[in-house]
């Protein structure tokens, strides 16, 4: 647990509503997203009141922040600057669409201080594409990348997406090739969930998705090639090239401090957790729901474990004054012979296919 805390700022804009989104996003025009800044910038001044922590990450994700345009971001980086006390040099991520971002004047981004940019490419297949109901295509992100990069920005993240419909090995290897040609970062690659409430829910007969067994053998596939293109996997879905890991995630996983602005968005402060509902009115009068006490054993167990380092038993000790439970560790025993987890002298971690299994796992260890 740091002393430092993240600031994560949500703008719940997108072009349009993919099928199999969840998030909270929705259309939106220009009179919106400045109104919709304005409330922002407000509550920025809010909560940098409410701690004295140095900031040492800024998110900015959604939805698609680079619909709101250059100058609207600018000015929510430089609020953040203003406001609260930064870590010289802070990591300064804002989230991009290929069909926006291509508008993105990024030069001027940087100079407020943006370093990182994350990219939602999620197949370099067209047929892909399509079926996610994605508008952009492969060609418009390798400019992006090449947009980006041209201001000397090379901290480039892109998205990938497992188990789309008709997914095959090959093609999942044709998008890995695109990500490691464009010599990016870091890579995030998310096995595909039809939540309830999505489009793709409702007409889930009309699509061939992966059964569990093809989409675990398109992960464990990922894993595999990922490694061996120089992307260390670090989290369940996370890959980076050596010392590119999203520091701002790592605070979600190490149970680090972290301050979420804008509707639907997480904070945990000072020992506890609390949220904005999905609803910008209820954003723009203030009303935080509390979601309990964070921090607990049980809680930093389970985000340790989805790192592939997993869980030092000596810092668990230090953070928590006592040694890990033996009941723990003798349940975790028989996971360990079954090839889901390993256990050195120093730490316990899941395997990749352990990976694919750890929430039932975890819901029998804690
Ligand atoms: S662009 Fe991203 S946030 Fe927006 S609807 Fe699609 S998946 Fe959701």
């Amino acid at each position: 647990m740091s002393d430092t805390i993240g600031i994560y700022i949500h703008i719940p804009f997108c072009r349009s509503k993919c099928p199999y989104c969840d998030f909270f996003s929705m259309r939106g025009n220009e009179s919106e997203y400045d109104n919709y800044v304005e409330i922002l910038i407000d509550k920025i001044e809010y909560w940098s009141k409410k701690t004295d922590k140095t900031v040492d990450t800024v998110y900015i994700g959604g939805g698609t922040p680079s619909v709101i345009g250059t100058e609207n971001l600018f000015n929510i980086i430089k609020k953040v600057k203003n406001c609260f006390k930064l870590q010289p040099n802070p990591e300064i991520t804002i989230e991009v669409n290929p069909e926006s971002g291509g508008k993105i004047d990024f030069k001027k981004l940087k100079g407020a201080g943006l370093n990182r940019v994350s990219i939602g490419l999620q197949s370099a297949v067209k047929e892909e594409l399509k079926c996610l109901g994605r508008i952009h295509n492969a060609e418009s992100v390798k400019n992006t990348v090449e947009l980006i990069k041209e201001t000397g920005i090379d901290n480039i993240s892109l998205d990938l997406m497992l188990g789309i419909p008709e997914q095959t090995k090959e093609n999942l290897k044709k998008s890995i090739d695109f990500c490691v040609d464009l010599n990016v970062k870091h890579i995030s690659s998310y096995i595909l969930k039809i939540e309830e409430n999505t489009n793709y829910y409702k007409n889930k007969d009309k699509y061939n998705f992966p059964d569990e067994n093809s989409t675990a053998d398109l992960y464990l596939y990922a894993v595999e090639y990922l490694s061996k293109k120089g992307f260390s996997q670090y989290e369940i879905s996370n890959f980076s090239k050596q010392n590119f890991e999203s520091k701002h995630n790592l605070k979600y996983w190490n149970l680090d401090e972290y301050i979420g602005i804008g509707p639907a968005a997480h904070s945990f402060l000072n020992g506890k957790r609390f949220y904005y509902q999905r609803n910008i009115e209820s954003f723009k009068n203030n009303n935080i729901i509390n979601d309990g006490i964070g921090g607990t054993k049980e809680e930093y167990i389970m985000l340790q474990l989805r790192l592939k380092s997993g869980l030092d038993f000596k810092k668990y000790e230090e953070v928590f004054g006592e040694d890990l439970s033996k009941d723990f560790l003798n349940k975790a025993n028989k996971y360990i012979k079954s090839g889901f987890m390993e256990k050195t002298n120093d730490s316990i971690f899941f395997t990749s296919k352990g990976f694919l299994v750890s929430n039932s796992i975890l819901s029998d260890l804690i």
